[in-house]
């Protein structure tokens, strides 16, 4: 069966064989008579799907022994508030706001501490990230908090910011969640690193945590227990039931990543290097286009999330029917910013990011 391909910017496509691989599991997972879904989650079956899931991601993402993984629950949105819990001590962190996400992320933390706004890139409708020798970092923050890559504005960091070359020693906090395991991470620059799951590592409902064991135990006291990176480490995020059958998928995904190839490049590098290819297409097609505009800044531009728009919106809704009859879905862009979004994550094959441009170039000689 060949499905159409889905730019959904989350939850997002899942490779077809993982699916195909979940199906077949799904009354009797390894004949043990029951579904994922139906195990304990302390039951030697299921430690063994989690155990290889943790060290696949340890693996793909090169995390060093001094970072705990966790799986846990609530999304991006829940570790706004539970990293200033966790991390913040109640004093000053300061923000880099690039987009929605970074906004979102600062606003929330105002509960739990003091939020410096160290850079902003709003002036410039967050087309741009500002560049890190003009941030205005704190002396005294408790870590620096950046979102990797912007999910609805389509502007990703292309190296992450050396903290200590700006005089600041705060941990770097980063929200990697719409772009874990598209590229390789430079760990040395990194405190801690939180990400939803259904972007580009599988289902809803599983957040990953990635965080250096220096900054566990440093938690307000009124942090939900089930919240606490302390608790959850050393329970071995067993402290509440983790989301299990979303566990087993990204196991899945983790597999499939482990398995792509491109030419010598394996796992992420692999990726990387595919998604280069796949991101460069689309936009070579929209920059020499007439008839579409992406608005970010080269440097900027994201490889997942890629925002455009028709010159002459009024052709939004005929682009999006066209587009859906010919097999490619949920490119409509955000409601807070209009147009068409691509979001191209590692599950989208070379051959879909063609199929879109050669779309893309069809309607447009039709309307012109
Ligand atoms: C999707 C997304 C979130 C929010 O995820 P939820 O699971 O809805 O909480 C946060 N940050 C980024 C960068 C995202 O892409």
């Amino acid at each position: 069966m060949t499905r159409p391909y889905n730019f959904s910017a989350g939850p997002a496509a899942i490779p077809d064989a993982v699916l195909v691989e979940a199906a077949s599991d799904m009354l009797d997972w390894h004949g043990s008579g029951m579904s994922v879904m139906e195990m304990s989650h302390r039951g030697k079956e299921f430690m063994s799907i989690y155990e290889e899931a943790e060290a696949d991601l340890r693996e793909l993402l090169a995390v060093p022994a001094h970072f705990k993984i966790l799986f846990m629950q609530g999304g991006g949105i829940a570790e706004n508030a539970i990293v200033p819990l966790n991390l913040s001590q109640e004093g000053t962190v300061d923000f880099v706001v690039t987009g929605s996400w970074s906004q979102k992320s600062f606003k929330e933390a105002a509960q739990f501490c003091k939020p410096h706004l160290a850079a902003s890139a709003q002036s410039t409708q967050f087309t741009t990230i500002p560049s890190a020798s003009s941030w205005q970092l704190s002396a005294q923050a408790n870590y620096v908090h950046i979102c990797t890559n912007e999910t609805i504005d389509g502007v990703e960091f292309q190296q992450l910011p050396d903290l200590k070359a700006l005089g600041s020693h705060a941990p770097l906090v980063i929200d990697f969640s719409s772009h874990v395991a598209s590229r390789s991470i430079d760990w040395t620059q990194v405190g801690l690193a939180f990400g939803g799951a259904q972007k580009n590592l599988g289902p809803a409902g599983l957040t990953v945590v990635v965080v250096r064991e220096d900054l566990l135990g440093h938690a307000m006291k009124h942090c939900p227990s089930a919240f606490n990176y302390k608790l959850v480490a050393d329970n071995g995020s067993m402290f509440n039931t983790p989301p299990t059958y979303a566990i087993y998928i990204a196991g899945l995904v983790f597999k499939w990543l482990k398995s792509q190839t491109e030419n010598e490049l394996r796992g992420v590098a692999a990726m990387e290097r595919r998604n280069t290819a796949k991101a460069n297409l689309l936009y070579e097609y929209l920059d020499q286009s007439q008839f579409y505009e992406n608005r970010v800044e080269k440097a900027c531009r994201s490889r997942m999330n890629i925002p455009f728009y028709l010159r002459d919106e009024s052709r939004n809704d005929a682009f999006l029917a066209g587009a859906k009859a010919r097999g490619l879905l949920q490119l409509k862009g955000h409601k807070s910013v209009g147009g068409m979004r691509a979001s191209i994550y590692n599950a989208m094959p070379i051959a879909g990011v063609e199929a879109l441009v050669s779309y893309l170039q069809d309607f447009e000689r039709h309307q012109a």
